[in-house]
């Protein structure tokens, strides 16, 4: 059983809107993209808090009778991300629980990487947990604290914590958000009526018709009562470092990331693959859903026509979802299927955002060959993905990871391509900086920040 299941995940807080868990029921399904084990969502009335939880889909765990129980002007949400083990429902989001100061949920995006150290301390004082959950051990922290007020509570116990951590709080009165000093996973602030709303990526705010404002800035927390404006309080200094997978594959191309469109990183992405390793063919094809926007920027940019070659059913999840290696093979097929009219006979790149174990390039590359494509040269808009990732994207360990164990042509031959590229480092930098900013690109050099 992996310990450290709180990863790529989806939070979001509405505070003061009369449909608060409406709102955040749409939010969640906007977000659905990050996480489809779990939902659920605490509201809040000012009096007490109710939690609604399960496993699978949005749209599975609620309904509108459901809805209607989430009373209240504030509430907070979460979407889980599978990974292999356990999918308890123990293991779903918000956690709750009561202590000496009343109720409280807590919805969390990341990882701690000191999880188990204090977690062995706690339960050497006591310390009963109910999950192997990471964002249990801040329930304790929380609740152990000599402080008086909630936010000093809080503040007391993410000083304890490492990692990273996109949090969002639900007390009987207030919501707090918060960012650990890296920024390492997103999270924004916007507008909604007289409310406010906090989510992982602007997709959300989109849909229930939110303002976005800016983004919670890593180290900060923000507090929400009512009739007040959100106040600031800085909690550490800033020492941002993004992480970059959040561009390169896991956010939505219409979100506004870390300040900036998503969609238009991934196409410069494929505009500087483009220069950095042309090869001459009949068209481009991408990988959907994640290759597109990158197919468009390289094609863009070497005039080679774009087409939708291999078709999506959009009718399953994503493949990483199953845990054992037949049934993701199986999944890949169920999945995407290719337009043989159009790839017979014709030399196709074919682009993908990232290759992790190699099973999806080596399937496809198969399949586009079986339907007569006479060559297929295979690009990637990132760089190899040598490093697993532990600040919240499920990365598989480095002997999956099939870059880490296998040189670009080992690949090439293994996944049956006539050639493969990857983007290189520097290029990925020039497509995402526009002002200088700092990534954490860990999984693709190794040079870890915690
Ligand atoms: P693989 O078959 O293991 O090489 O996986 C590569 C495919 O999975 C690519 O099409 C990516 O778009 C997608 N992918 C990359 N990283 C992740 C991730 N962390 N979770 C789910 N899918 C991913």
């Amino acid at each position: 059983m992996r310990e450290d299941i709180n990863e790529k995940c989806a939070v979001v807080g509405i505070f003061n809107h009369e449909e608060a868990s409406k709102l955040a029921y749409f939010s969640l399904h906007a977000l659905q993209h990050r996480g489809q084990e779990a939902a659920g969502i605490s509201s809040g009335d000012g009096k007490r808090l109710h939690t609604i939880k399960d496993r699978g889909l949005v749209t599975q765990v609620f309904n509108e009778e459901k809805l209607e129980t989430l009373k209240g002007h504030m509430a907070i949400g979460h979407t889980r991300y599978s990974t292999a083990g356990d999918d308890s429902i123990l293991d779903a989001q918000p956690v709750h629980a009561n202590y000496d100061l009343g109720q409280l949920s807590i919805v969390h995006n990341g990882n701690l990487t000191n999880h188990q150290e204090i977690r062995q301390e706690l339960i050497k004082q006591g310390a009963i947990f109910q999950s192997s959950m990471d964002t249990e051990n801040l329930i304790h922290l929380i609740a152990r604290s000599e402080k008086e007020k909630l936010k000093d509570r809080i503040v007391d116990a993410v000083k304890k914590i490492e990692g990273a951590f996109s949090l969002v709080f639900l007390s009987r009165s207030k919501m707090f958000a918060m960012r650990d000093r890296f920024g390492f996973r997103p999270l924004s602030l916007g507008k909604v009526g007289d409310g406010y709303v906090v989510a992982s990526e602007t997709c959300a705010f989109d849909l229930i018709g939110a303002e976005y404002i800016r983004e919670v800035e890593p180290g900060e927390m923000l507090i929400f009562e009512k009739g007040k404006a959100p106040q600031s309080i800085k909690v550490y200094d800033a020492t941002p470092k993004h992480c970059i997978f959040e561009y390169v594959y896991f956010a939505r191309p219409d979100s506004q990331v870390y300040g900036q469109n998503v969609y238009q990183k991934r196409k410069n992405m494929g505009m500087e693959l483009a220069k950095e390793q042309p090869v001459e063919a009949d068209m481009i094809v991408p990988v959907p859903d994640g290759g597109v926007p990158s197919a468009i920027g390289y094609a863009q940019e070497s005039g080679i026509p774009f087409e939708m070659g291999i078709m999506r059913n959009h009718y399953i999840g994503r493949t990483f979802i199953e845990p054992t290696q037949e049934m993701r093979d199986l999944k890949v097929k169920m999945k995407l299927s290719p337009i043989t009219d159009l790839i017979k006979g014709k030399r196709i790149i074919v682009i993908d955002d990232s290759i992790v174990r190699g099973t999806t390039s080596r399937r496809i590359i198969r399949m586009l060959k079986e339907a007569g494509a006479s060559e297929v040269h295979m690009r990637i808009s990132s760089p190899p993905t040598t490093n697993p990732c532990y600040y919240g994207v499920d990365t598989p360990d480095k002997d999956k990871l099939i870059a880490a164990n296998m040189s670009t042509q080992e690949i090439s031959d293994y996944i049956g391509a006539d050639s493969l590229a990857f983007l290189s480092n520097d290029a990925l930098m020039r497509s995402v900086n526009s002002k200088g900013e700092e990534y954490c690109t860990a999984c693709f050099t190794g040079e870890y920040i915690v």
